[in-house]
């Protein structure tokens, strides 16, 4: 009985599969009936519409197919033309043809009314998603030129992609001279502002490394806890400690965050002791309590304890370790999509600049 029964489970699956296959046939030729014949405007609005939702329910041919025929009529306004051809663009795009998307996105970006500004909008992604920055940054001016709005915040992350590529050949004057271009739009521009730090540590230039770093702090106390580390890598280098140590309690009256003071908890161990930064790394977790600063009290505990209650600590340090790998370092604001690296565009939303470091 059941032997018989497995044995029809092929044909019964070779059947699904066959009724799902002239379902889709049945749909798609009467999807192809309802296309209204090339008469009517009214016609041509259900075929528009038809297209433009199969495109929405990510059916991309029968949209290209749809919205191509269209774009083909004789006879056609200079107003359909555009309508037409930039659904099939939005179409090409959607599909991940990008070449076609971006040859009918120019020809759009040429005309005249609400058309080349979502055309140039949709060429900068185009060109970001192909990593052509030069083209990106120029798709940018145009667009600034024609809604009058300044893209200098986009174009400054573009000529950071620039200066970037340079920084990895080590083309450290390139990578300067296109940073510098970003700071010229976007003045603002942590990551400019970041690398160029990066770059100043690389050739020994730890005074103008920390101008830059300093800047950082000011501009967004999101990213502190990516500065940190060189802020105090570079003051170390200059022999500067305590200026470092001043700096640092300056720094957290003006942004109190978990890695200033485990900064400044650090610079403590060093010229005190382990127990005074303990102590003073519990006050300000009293009022703050993070995962990172546990772990270090934590830490602190275990170099002063043995037998059973190390084993437990271990096991509390564990517990915590896991946690924090648990939960992403940085995060889009936008979006709520998690990392473990620092991103500048987030791959979920598209949207630059919106990933930022998580205080764990
Ligand atoms: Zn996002």
């Amino acid at each position: 009985m059941w032997e018989a029964l497995f044995l029809l489970l092929p044909v019964a699956a070779l059947s699904g599969w066959w009724v799902g296959r002239k379902s889709r046939q049945f749909f798609w030729s009467i999807d192809k009936e309802r296309e209204p014949s090339s008469e009517g405007a009214e016609g041509i609005e259900t075929t528009l519409a038809l297209g433009t939702l199969f495109r929405k329910r990510g059916e991309v041919d029968k949209a290209i197919y749809l919205h191509q025929k269209l774009a083909n009529k004789p006879n056609l306004t200079a107003r359909q033309k555009i309508q037409y051809v930039y659904e099939l663009a939005q179409d090409y795009m959607r599909a991940g043809v990008y070449d076609r998307a971006e040859s009918l996105f120019l020809q759009l970006s040429k005309n005249r009314g609400k058309a080349p500004e979502n055309s140039l909008k949709y060429l900068i992604e185009i060109y970001a998603r192909e990593k052509d920055w030069s083209k990106a940054i120029r798709a940018c001016e145009q667009l600034e030129k024609i809604t009058h709005k300044k893209q200098g915040v986009l174009i400054s992350y573009f000529y950071c992609e620039l200066a970037d590529i340079a920084f990895q050949k080590s083309q450290h004057m390139i990578a300067i001279s296109e940073l510098k271009k970003a700071l010229e739009v976007n003045n603002a521009s942590v990551r400019a502002g970041l690398l160029i730090s990066e770059i100043c540590i690389t050739l020994h230039q730890h005074s103008k490394a920390l101008r830059y770093l300093k800047k950082i702090a000011m501009q967004d106390s999101g990213f502190i806890a990516e500065a940190i580390p060189k802020i105090v890598q570079c003051f170390e280098k200059l022999g500067k400690h305590n200026a470092l140590l001043a700096y640092l309690y300056e720094l957290l009256k003006q942004h109190p965050s978990i890695n200033v003071v485990l900064a400044i908890a650090e610079q403590i161990k060093k010229r005190e002791s382990e127990g005074v930064a303990a102590n003073y790394l519990a006050e300000f977790m009293r009022q703050q309590p993070s995962l990172r600063g546990l772990t270090y009290l934590v830490d602190f505990h275990l170099s002063r304890t043995a037998g059973i209650v190390k084993e437990d600590l271990l096991m509390l340090k564990q517990l915590m370790g896991n946690l924090i790998l648990s939960k992403p370092t940085y995060q889009c604001i936008q979006c709520g999509f998690g990392s473990k690296q620092l991103l500048w565009q987030c791959p979920s939303c598209r949207t630059w600049g919106q990933v930022k470091p998580n205080q764990i």
